[in-house]
């Protein structure tokens, strides 16, 4: 079994969610070959090696480095058929899902997207856990088809370095310029140091916070804890955060390691932004706050003193 796995990559840098999907495919077994189309780092390319690929192909075409979705199915579909690939496998962006749909289209493969785990395989069918719902229940779905195609969930697999770095095969993906018929004109890059979709720790923050005045200290917060800072809808409506902060249902959908939610209600349509998140610590004057229910941990107060001295023991703890 080959499975080819397409690693995003953003400024050069190999995207956590790549490396998972280079995990993922290693633990289904067989013979993973890794991707990388645009600008990317070589280095980086290379230590793919290290989670599993056994080859990384590499096209550094650099208008390839715009995510235009038509050229990046071009590219993936001519590596499936070089390869000889039976399976691709990548991580669901706003990028790589609508991909992922276009090569099923055209190499004839069935698409399971929204996968969280490693699939079972028996009888010549494979079984696989689907998130449905935004998050609040699981379907199983097989796919029977030659060729299919895999779209994984964050945290769908356990990043560990298994091998060693290998070297990076150059790719000619022969895009021609009917591949570009949509064009980036500009882009505006999200302020913030860490962008959230990818941060380990995320700081929320929601009207509890009275005011746009107030989140210096969540700011301090998050930085002790090197995590990016979000919000629920109505402080990015309000103009209280940038729109790139919202998270939920309408906004960022974040799967980090630990989710700390201040002055956060717990609305249904900010958990379903959140329900990925390994450890969800809230803070809340109101012990009737429905986020508690989610909560791992949870902290009945008033932020504004909680905070300071949250943030204070952090810096004495580091
Ligand atoms: C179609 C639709 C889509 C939506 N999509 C989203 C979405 O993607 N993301 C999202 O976030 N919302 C979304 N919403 C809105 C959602 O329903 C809630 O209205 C919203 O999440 C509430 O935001 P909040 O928790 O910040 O505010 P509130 O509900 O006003 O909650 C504020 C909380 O702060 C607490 N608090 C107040 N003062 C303090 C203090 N000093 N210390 C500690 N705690 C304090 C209060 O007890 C309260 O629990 C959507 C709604 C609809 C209808």
């Amino acid at each position: 079994m080959k499975i080819l796995v397409f690693v995003e990559t953003a400024e050069g840098k190999v995207k956590k969610t790549s490396v998972e999907a280079v995990a993922y495919a290693r633990s289904m077994g067989g013979d993973v070959v890794a991707l990388a189309l645009g600008e990317a780092d070589k280095s980086e390319l290379e230590s793919l090696g290290k989670y599993g690929a056994s080859k990384v192909l590499h096209d550094p075409d650099n208008r390839l480095s715009h995510g235009i979705i038509q050229a990046y199915a071009s590219a993936l579909s001519k590596a499936i058929q070089e390869e000889q690939a039976d399976i691709l496998v990548m991580a669901g962006s706003t990028l790589g899902t609508p991909v992922a749909a276009r090569v099923a289209a055209r190499i004839g493969a069935g698409i399971a997207t929204n996968i969280v785990s490693i699939p079972e395989v028996a009888a010549g069918e494979m079984k696989l856990k689907k998130s449905i719902y935004t998050g609040k229940a699981f379907a199983w779905i097989t796919l029977s088809s030659a060729k299919k195609v895999i779209v994984i969930k964050k945290n769908a697999a356990t990043i560990q370095e298994v091998g060693a770095s290998v070297p990076v095969t150059a790719f000619q993906s022969g895009v021609t310029d009917g591949d570009f018929g949509t064009r980036i004109t500009s882009t505006e890059k999200a302020t913030g140091e860490i962008l959230l979709p990818e941060a380990n720790i995320v700081v929320s923050g929601g009207r509890g916070m009275k005011g746009p005045e107030n989140w210096g200290m969540l700011e301090e917060l998050a930085k002790t804890l090197h995590a990016a800072t979000g919000c629920s809808k109505p402080v990015s409506d309000m103009g209280w955060r940038p729109h790139h902060e919202h998270v939920g249902q309408t906004g960022v959908k974040v799967a980090p390691q630990l989710y700390i939610a201040v002055g956060i209600s717990g609305a249904i349509q900010h958990l379903a932004g959140v329900n990925s998140s390994k450890y969800i610590v809230v803070i809340n004057k109101d012990p009737e706050a429905p986020f508690f229910k989610a909560a791992d941990y949870g902290i009945v107060g008033d932020a504004f003193e909680i905070i300071p001295k949250l943030t204070e023991a952090i810096k004495a703890a580091k």
